[in-house]
């Protein structure tokens, strides 16, 4: 079996203090790749500050004989995000991995949710991506290579309650990569988004407590590395996982059903009279464009 190498490639993985981050952070300095270790080092609510995290992750990488160099800044502002990817460009030259992993906390239920709340989350999760996002792109544009990971989750894809503001801005995540797959393609940088699952200081007290031995940070390593990988030709997916499964999620269209000839007005009745064949996911399939979606008008556009 050939081993998958990240030797020569530099690195930056945002969030890398702990938990899920730590993980990517490691394995790829122990497979050879250069890594910065951003992590702004705060709670779970994004509240206080600490060097500590990026630190502690940095020593064990140096002591297990990888490099690396600790980045503090926040992924929430543009300076802070370029500042992140200026880091690994003036230390070793160049940049050709982004694992955007940063993330907080404000769970509330939605009527509750203060303006403050919804802020904080988007911008650390949504802008956050932007800022960190754009001055790597921009780079690995002119090295004509590069790989992106995003960090969504299973509570934006399918719903989870008091988690409005956290599971908007993950999905926005996936609206981003949507477009960026196509403006990037050309240039051999791929772009994914993976929705992982963990014990970690932000599940602590969400999963049941016998999860913990199972929900281990280190099993979303591996597919987040391969993706991350020279020899990866994905990109533009989603990938969900814990435990050790991995699966794939899409965003998909049902066949439909045109109603009219594209002249006349269409009723509510028409709509009611055809919610079914509406509704319906029989055939439902992908689609790499948003005017790839014309294809089910045809009949209407003759
Ligand atoms: P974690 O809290 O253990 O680690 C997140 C790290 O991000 C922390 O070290 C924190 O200091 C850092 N951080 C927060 N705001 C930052 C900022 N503005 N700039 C730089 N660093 C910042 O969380 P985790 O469980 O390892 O989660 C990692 C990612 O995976 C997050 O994006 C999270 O939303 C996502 N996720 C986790 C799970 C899970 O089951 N743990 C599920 C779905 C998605």
């Amino acid at each position: 079996m050939t081993q998958i190498s990240f030797e020569g490639k530099v690195a930056v993985v945002t969030g890398a203090g702990q938990g899920i981050g730590r993980m990517y952070a490691l394995e790829l300095a122990k497979r050879g790749a250069k890594v910065v270790v951003n992590d702004l080092g705060v709670s779970r609510e994004g509240t206080g500050k600490d060097t500590s995290a990026a630190d502690g992750v940095v020593d064990e990488i140096i002591k297990a004989g990888g490099s690396a160099i600790a980045c503090y800044d926040s992924v929430a502002t543009m300076e802070g995000g370029k500042n992140i990817i200026k880091k690994a460009v003036d230390t070793w030259g160049r940049l050709d991995i982004l694992i955007n992993n940063a993330g907080i906390l404000r769970d509330r239920s939605f009527l509750k949710m203060t303006e403050e709340e919804w802020d904080l989350v988007t911008g650390v999760h949504l802008k956050g991506a932007f800022c960190v996002t754009q001055p790597a792109l921009k780079v690995m544009k002119e090295n004509n290579y590069g790989r992106v990971v995003f960090t969504a989750s299973a509570s934006g894809l399918y719903g989870n309650f008091g988690q409005t503001n956290y599971g908007a801005a993950k999905m926005g995540m996936i609206g981003m990569m949507n477009s960026l797959k196509q403006e990037f393609s050309k240039y051999n940088i791929k772009i994914n988004t993976v929705a992982p699952t963990a014990w970690s200081r932000m599940t602590a007290d969400v999963l049941p407590p016998d999860f913990k031995d199972k929900f281990k940070p280190q099993f979303n390593e591996p597919m987040v590395l391969y993706l991350c990988a020279e020899e990866n030709s994905i990109t533009g997916e989603i990938f969900v996982m814990g435990a050790g499964w991995y699966g794939r999620s899409a965003i998909v269209s049902g066949d439909g059903i045109c109603i009219g000839d594209a002249d006349r007005a269409i009723s509510v009745e028409e709509i009611r009279d055809n919610i079914e064949a509406i509704s319906s996911l029989e055939n439902s399939r992908e689609h790499d464009s948003a005017l790839s979606v014309f294809s089910y008008m045809g009949p209407l556009l003759k």
